[in-house]
């Protein structure tokens, strides 16, 4: 069976790891590692401030909490994402406006964004599907001329740019997910990039259970105390080594997908050109990270004959996601607002290939092969 994913592992994981246990003697959070990949995002990324935390989901939770929403204040948000987008902003109170997607992006439809915004509008979440830009110009003018914040979901975005700024260092915050499936990982992990340096203070604080710890290391308080709400959302410096190992490599493993990202595509366009499927548009200020080769069959029937079909094959392609908005969770918290024109119909008929860093020559071969022969077939 060819996997949809296999978690990055490079080889050179378990010597930071063992580093951190035997020579730092330091495991818990911020410790050496921690401090290299902070200091190698900031640096690559030209952010103000990256820290890393306990999973994507509680990077927006701290986004969620530095954004101090009132119960009522509302977020908009698209219904076409994972249930933490949402999750991290019901949890601070916030009514979830659901906006329609972009069929060819499958982001937030920047064109519905306004038509939804009230008096209590408070933050717009884009959400960078599949590594790719949202239509940031557009977006943050809309919450320039509203005072909204801008909070985004770059938890698939890691490496990827919009008119050359990387994912998660145009908005207010972002949010970077290093989950097993993501491009870089440490199992369970994520970041918060900082944007705005006035935030960074509160932000160290609500990272550090609601303490001003980090101004008492360095040496700006003499003693260190609760100051402010807050959670443990950073992690292991274990993690963080293994993460390291990642970082170190990262353009090593971005080629390597867009690689196989690149061949999917060269294949699978004439199938596009015939009108048998779609497939995603990169606009062209957008470079991406290959986190996501998808593509879209007629209908719901078709896809589930075509996620049979490649299985039968030996190959094990995935859907999501099934819309929030109508989700039981959704339904309680949240509201759509306007017209669903494409999350559901599009969500319904979307698939998404095997990717995943070292997939080899042979296996993304033999996917082509099992796509071409169901639309021989069909
Ligand atoms: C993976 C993901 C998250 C959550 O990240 P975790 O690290 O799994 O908590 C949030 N939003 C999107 C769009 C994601 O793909």
């Amino acid at each position: 069976m060819i996997n949809f994913n296999v978690p990055p592992y490079l080889g050179t994981e378990m010597n930071y790891v063992r580093e951190a246990a035997e020579v730092n003697h330091k495991i818990c959070g911020d410790g050496p590692f921690s401090r290299r990949c902070h200091t190698w995002m900031e640096n690559r990324f030209r952010a103000e401030k990256v820290l890393l935390t306990t999973s994507g989901t509680s990077a927006l939770e701290m986004a969620a909490v530095l954004c101090d929403l009132k119960p009522g204040d509302e977020v908009i948000l698209p219904s076409f994402t994972f249930s933490s987008t949402a999750t991290a902003f019901q949890a601070v109170g916030a009514t979830l406006v659901f906006v329609d997607v972009r069929p060819d992006t499958m982001n937030l439809d920047e064109k519905k964004i306004e038509a939804a915004i009230t008096d209590r509008t408070r933050v717009i979440v884009p959400v960078h599907y599949a590594g790719v830009a949202c239509e940031m110009d557009t977006i943050i003018n809309i919450a320039r001329k509203h005072n909204l914040l801008v909070v985004e979901d770059a938890a698939q975005g890691v490496m990827s740019t919009y008119e050359g700024r990387y994912l998660g260092t145009i908005g207010t915050f972002g949010c970077y997910s290093f989950h097993e499936t993501k491009n870089y990982s440490m199992g369970e992990g994520g970041a918060i990039v900082i944007n705005n340096p006035e935030y960074i203070d509160r932000a160290e604080i609500i990272r550090e259970k609601g303490t001003n710890r980090q101004r008492f290391f360095r040496g700006q308080v003499d003693k260190y105390t609760w100051v402010d709400r807050g959670s443990s959302y950073l992690q292991s410096d274990l993690n963080a080594a293994y993460l390291w190992a990642q970082l170190e490599q990262a353009d090593k493993i971005n080629d390597n997908r867009l690689a196989t990202w690149q061949f999917y595509w060269n294949h699978l366009k004439p199938l596009a050109d015939e009108g048998l499927i779609e497939l995603a548009h990169i606009p062209t200020e957008c470079t991406h990270n290959a986190h996501m080769f998808w593509l879209k069959c007629a209908d719901l029937q078709e896809r589930t004959a075509f996620i049979r079909f490649l299985k039968e094959r030996g190959v094990q392609a995935t859907f999501h996601y099934i819309p929030l908005h109508s989700s039981p969770a959704g339904l309680k918290f949240g509201r759509f607002n306007g017209e669903d024109e494409y999350t559901t119909k599009e969500s319904d008929r979307l698939v998404r290939l095997p990717m995943y860093y070292g997939l080899s020559a042979a296996d993304r071969q033999a996917v082509v092969d099992a796509v071409l022969a169901f639309f021989e077939q069909a």
